[in-house]
């Protein structure tokens, strides 16, 4: 059946979905180790492309600077790319794709295509303001080379208008999995594990 898992498919293929700032990025990398399954961050591997000068990180600057989202077209490709490769065989987390639902559809039609399915999404749920909070720390701590306040307001309200209307679209599809993001990293950690496991 669409969207559910099948008794032969396994594999972990889990949809981290959040405002940025709501720890995907940080709970993936531990989730990835403890799964022993690649944790695939668009926005890393855009970065990386960006840092090298590669011909697809001279296409995507000048957007991702201003806080924009890439193409749809291309972030599909990407992903497809990256999803196919062998150690995406036992699963694979995804942070930062799907951001719209033309992205989630492709990302549907690829899976069904491939005779394979989501396990869940996980919906990291954290409030605007403490999303921005936290952006503003990240600012000071991390110095990513495209965060500034003006880019980070403007991924919270693309996230609003674009990104969050994923939430419905899982829950159609009995994919999503709640999770309170506003408490500690480990106590977040423990409340995915509690959700995931
Ligand atoms: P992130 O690290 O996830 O906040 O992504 C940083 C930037 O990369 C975003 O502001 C976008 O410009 C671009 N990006 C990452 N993932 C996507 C995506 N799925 N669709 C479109 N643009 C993306």
């Amino acid at each position: 059946m669409r969207g559910k898992m099948t008794q032969n498919d396994k594999s972990l293929r889990i949809v981290f979905l959040g405002l940025p700032g709501a720890g995907k990025g940080t709970q993936a990398k531990t989730f990835s180790d403890l799964k022993q399954i690649p944790h695939i961050s668009t926005g890393d591997m855009l970065r990386a492309a960006v840092a090298s000068g590669t011909t697809l990180g001279d296409r995507v600057k000048d957007v991702m600077d201003s806080g924009s989202l890439v193409s749809d077209e291309l972030m599909i490709e990407i992903i497809e790319a990256r999803v196919s490769k062998a150690d995406c065989e036992a699963g694979y987390i995804l942070d930062g794709f799907p951001r719209t639902v033309p992205q989630a559809k492709a990302l549907d039609a690829m899976l069904e295509g491939r005779g394979e399915s989501l396990r869940g999404v996980v919906f990291f749920d954290l409030s605007e303001e403490e999303a921005l909070r936290r952006l503003a720390i990240r600012r000071e701590s991390e110095s990513r080379v495209d965060d500034n306040e003006e880019t980070q307001r403007k991924r919270v309200q693309i996230y609003r208008e674009q990104t969050a209307p994923l939430i419905d679209h899982y829950q159609s599809l009995g994919l999503l999995l709640h999770v309170n993001a506003e408490a500690s990293i480990d106590e977040v950690q423990a409340r995915l594990a509690n959700t995931l496991l």
